[in-house]
């Protein structure tokens, strides 16, 4: 048996990140990690997805380009070349994760983790003990259970993906699927996305999932609400037959399955540890990241709050914080967590929606504005900026910002800090604009 001072099982956003700050704090650190270091973020998850959501705005520029003068020959995409690219980055990044562990002194093993009691685990027959484990396993795609549903891919399977399909049914509404369908679209797949509900985004304030709405169609996306898929099945032709709910059919090369996902936490025998996970794998803690179970900890997507790689990462330094720099008040604060939505166009948003400021505050005061961005004066396609300003109380308090349009993903980090320091609507205006830009109409609302 080797002893540590800390475990983290998952080598992914969180668990390197409390393990390393650990490690500079003087603990023993140690970090199990089943697959490929860096995690879902890494692997399949933000940076793939990022490198797919550039390539599919260069393809955007090259359409616009012609309102800016420019003669645009025939232009060639070829996926395969850009997959591997993308592969060949996040196999550096994997190398540059295992070689940011080892500069810190964190010792590795590749495995998986299971408990054997609260203070010892099992991986690949050899056990390790420490005071303190923290558990940083993630999650994973969850897929309907309907006939058929195998012949599907999820957002692991689209990283995977050799060539474009020329067809793709997306269904969901949530982040991922309004990202894939974004990213097929922009690089010239026909999309269709099937939501259960009448709104993409459905947890987000009301202007930005109508914006989005009206982009995606302009967009030629084609949205389907109400709509539940029943079967799946492939055709003689290898295409794929997609049977919903409502009588419709669809044809389609690929169907992504982007309908949430499941916290791994099955393979870790969480009961010798005493530990219990909810029907959806997630494990719940306090403020400060504690199970039920004294000196073990949950951190990430497993605990299923705020599924944000900077939230893993954060709330894991705190963690390592609190346990090994005698700083007993160190927690992450859940408040105001600033996110965006890699969507054509992309979202930003920090804060209450106006529907959640209405149902806590009474006095709420809205302010909003909606314009072409500038860059759109020139171009065929013109997409719509929207803002708005939720603010409560006689000093005009701002509790959520929100943004969609170009470069809302660059826009919002700046004004997520006001936020979260209670800047008030008159420290906006006392604010000067920078001009010419878009974000410039967030500090000259009336
Ligand atoms: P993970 O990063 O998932 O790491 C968990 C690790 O634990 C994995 O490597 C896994 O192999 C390992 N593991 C599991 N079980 C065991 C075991 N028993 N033993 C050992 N190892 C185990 N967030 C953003 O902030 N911005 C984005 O743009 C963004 N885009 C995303 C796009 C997609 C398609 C997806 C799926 C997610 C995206 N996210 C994004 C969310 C982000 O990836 C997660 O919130 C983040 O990775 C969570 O970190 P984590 O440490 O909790 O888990
Ligand atoms: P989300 O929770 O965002 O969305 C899940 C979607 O699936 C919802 O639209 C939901 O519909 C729909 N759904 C669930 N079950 C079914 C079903 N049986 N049939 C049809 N639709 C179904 O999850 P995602 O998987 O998209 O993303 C997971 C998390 O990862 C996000 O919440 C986010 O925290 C993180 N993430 C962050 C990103 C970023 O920062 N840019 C990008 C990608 C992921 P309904 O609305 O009706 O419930």
């Amino acid at each position: 048996m080797k002893n540590y001072d800390y475990i983290a099982i998952g080598g992914g956003s969180g668990g390197v990140a409390t393990a390393r700050r650990a490690a500079e704090y003087g603990a023993r650190a140690l970090v199990v990690e089943a697959a490929r270091l860096g995690g879902t973020c890494v692997n399949v998850g933000c940076v793939p997805k990022k490198v797919m959501w550039y390539a599919s705005n260069i393809a955007q520029a090259m359409r616009d380009a012609p309102g800016y003068g420019f003669g645009v020959g025939e232009v060639r995409f070829d996926w395969s070349t850009l997959k591997a690219r993308r592969d060949a980055y996040i196999a550096r990044l994997n190398g540059i994760y295992g070689g940011m562990l080892e500069k810190a002194g964190v010792d590795v093993v590749r495995g998986f983790a299971r408990f054997v009691d609260a203070h010892t685990i099992e991986v690949n027959g050899e056990r390790f003990s420490a005071p303190h484990i923290v558990i940083a396993t993630g999650g994973r795609p969850l897929v309907p259970d309907i006939p058929g549903a195998e012949l599907g891919i999820d957002s692991d399977g689209f990283f995977a993906l050799e060539e474009q399909p020329r067809r793709v049914a997306v269904v969901g509404a949530g982040y991922i699927a309004v990202e894939l369908a974004g990213v097929f679209n922009g690089l010239g797949s026909e999309v269709s996305m099937l939501v259960r509900g009448p709104h993409l985004l459905r947890p987000f304030d009301a202007m930005l999932r109508d914006e989005l709405m009206a982009q995606m169609q302009e967009d030629g996306v084609k949205l389907h609400f109400g709509t539940q898929v029943r079967s799946v099945a492939r055709q003689a032709d290898g295409a794929l037959r997609v049977e919903c709910d409502d009588g419709s059919t669809l044809e389609v090369d690929a169907l992504v399955w982007a309908t949430g996902r499941r916290a791994n936490t099955d393979r870790l025998d969480l009961a010798a540890a005493g530990l219990a996970a909810d029907d959806k794998g997630v494990i719940s803690t306090d403020a400060f990241q504690n199970t039920a179970v004294p000196g073990i900890y949950a951190i990430g997507d497993i605990t299923g709050r705020a599924e944000l790689t900077p939230v893993a990462i954060a709330a894991g330094r705190r963690l390592a914080a609190r346990l090994f720099l005698d700083r007993p008040d160190s927690k992450l604060d859940y408040d105001s967590i600033p996110t965006v939505i890699f969507s054509h166009p992309p979202i930003g948003t920090v804060g209450l929606s106006e529907d959640e400021a209405r149902r806590r505050h009474a006095d709420v005061r809205v302010y909003r504005t909606r314009f072409t961005g500038m860059y759109h004066a020139l171009t065929e396609h013109r997409p719509k900026t929207s803002m708005k300003l939720v603010c409560v109380g006689a000093d005009e308090r701002i509790v959520g910002a929100h943004v969609i349009g170009e470069g809302a993903d660059e826009m919002l980090q700046g004004f997520a800090v006001a936020v979260k320091m209670g800047a008030r609507k008159a420290d906006f205006d006392d604010t000067i604009a920078i001009h010419p830009t878009s974000a410039e109409e967030f500090v000259t609302l009336r």
